[in-house]
């Protein structure tokens, strides 16, 4: 009972309300329903408006019986109401009225403008080749401080904003009539409203692929590297065979990469692959099944493998957390004195988890801050190949500087292979062959 009364009491309330906003501001069935926005389900704003119209019809019509109000009043509501008080204006005094645009939209809200802002929209999905989408809306200073002056007279409490019911109007019809999905974390496309001009800003947002790649070359670099000279340092990168292989398939801008880590350009990546985020940046094309793109990043020498969808999360993780799991290198090197083979055996017995101290190494000094870097080696064989040519499978943090752990860097980094064996020792290959991901 109790609760009846109190609904009873709102929606009296709310005729109030319109009364006492439309005696001021001329409004339209949008901007008026708005103002009421939260109260009620299922309804558009317009459908809320023409309803508190019909009731304050309804009440105007009582309070001219009652003598309460006379011509001049009915009038001001009249102008700024328009249908259905322009109704009863016309029939009790027989004379047109001509409502006045509404304050807040200039009457350009309506059933088909939202309706043909869908369409345009959609068009442009298709356009982008998009599933998924969101749309927002930029509005004026001046739009929105009309609106918030005319919000103030319900204290905020029961409307919302303009911003608000366009995008929802138009994402309804989009999503029903056109069957793409609103997607507010990860859309494929935004489109931005520009009120004022009727305009669109789009925003296409990247494809992300969780893969593995391989590299099975040397003097590969993983982006393109310009010497200051102006030309090609090395002469392919990752980065080029990704643009060569799935820029027009994708009709993208550019294709980047996010490796966990990445090995020298003159070492190959091999065994289990590098964790990699593949981003299509800008694309215009965005369903393209797996097999077909893992066919045409499979070659020999560079391979990709894209499994899955990815994230921005899953580049973080890649390059922070994950970049210090444990690697396994091979290394071919060679010493320039005979050694014994209890000597390999001794070096075997020393690099079993031990805590390996580098000063940045000399080679990368000039880009690099001459800290010191603790990484550990978890184990270590040596095998020889030929005279004084050995491999050495390394098993490591991941970071730690693998060339210098075998020649040293003049005592840069301790300890080392060459101090234990006593002689120069030299690395000639290396190649990533293990790398831990989770
Ligand atoms: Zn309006």
């Amino acid at each position: 009972m109790r609760g009846s009364m109190e609904r009873e009491y709102r929606i009296s309330s709310i005729v109030e309300k319109g009364l006492e906003i439309t005696r001021k501001y001329p409004l339209c069935d949008h901007c008026l329903g708005r103002m009421f926005a939260k109260i009620g389900l299922e309804l558009g704003n317009d459908e809320r408006g023409k309803a508190i119209k019909v009731l304050m019809n309804m009440k105007l019509h009582e309070l001219l019986k009652a003598g309460s109000i006379g011509k001049d009043e009915l009038k001001i509501f009249a102008v700024n109401n328009g249908d259905p008080i322009t109704r009863l204006y016309r029939k009790i005094y027989n004379e047109e009225i001509i409502p006045k645009l509404c304050y807040i939209c200039g009457n350009k809200l309506s059933r088909k403008y939202f309706e043909e802002h869908a369409e345009k929209i959609s068009m442009l999905l298709k356009e982008y080749d998009a599933s998924t989408f969101l749309i927002g809306v930029s509005i004026s200073r001046e739009l929105a401080l009309k609106e918030l002056e005319v919000a103030e007279l319900v204290r905020l409490e029961t409307s919302e904003s303009i911003k608000n019911e366009i995008k929802r109007e138009i994402g309804k019809i989009i999503k029903n009539r056109y069957g793409y999905e609103p997607d507010f974390e990860h859309p494929d496309v935004v489109v931005i409203i520009d009120y004022s001009t009727d305009t669109y800003n789009i925003v296409v947002n990247p494809i992300l692929y969780e893969g593995l790649y391989w590299k099975r070359g040397r003097n590969i670099s993983h982006t393109i590297w310009i010497s200051h000279r102006g030309v090609k340092e090395y002469p392919y990168s990752l980065e080029e065979f990704l643009n060569d292989r799935l820029r027009e398939l994708f009709r993208s801008e550019r294709i980047i990469h996010h490796a966990s880590g990445r090995e020298d350009v003159d070492a190959r990546m091999l065994g289990t692959g590098r964790p990699v985020v593949v981003e299509v940046k800008n694309p215009r094309k965005r369903r393209i099944d797996l097999d077909t793109i893992n066919n045409v990043l499979r070659t020999h020498v560079i391979e990709f493998r894209l499994f899955k969808p990815s994230s921005r999360s899953r580049i973080e993780y890649l390059k922070g957390e994950a970049s210090k799991k444990a690697k396994i290198y091979k290394v071919l090197f060679y010493v320039d004195e005979d050694i014994d083979d209890e000597k390999i055996g001794e070096l075997m017995e020393k690099f079993k988890n031990i805590v390996i101290e580098q000063r940045t190494p000399t080679r990368i000094l000039r880009r690099k801050k001459d800290v010191i870097r603790r990484r550990k080696v978890y184990g270590v064989r040596v095998r020889r190949i030929h005279g004084r040519i050995y491999e050495a499978l390394i098993w490591c943090d991941g970071g730690l500087y693998v060339k210098e752990l075998i020649h040293c860097d003049n005592g840069r980094t301790k300890p080392c292979f060459g101090e234990i064996l006593g002689v120069n020792t030299y690395p000639v290959e290396l190649d990533v062959i293990g790398i831990e991901v989770e």
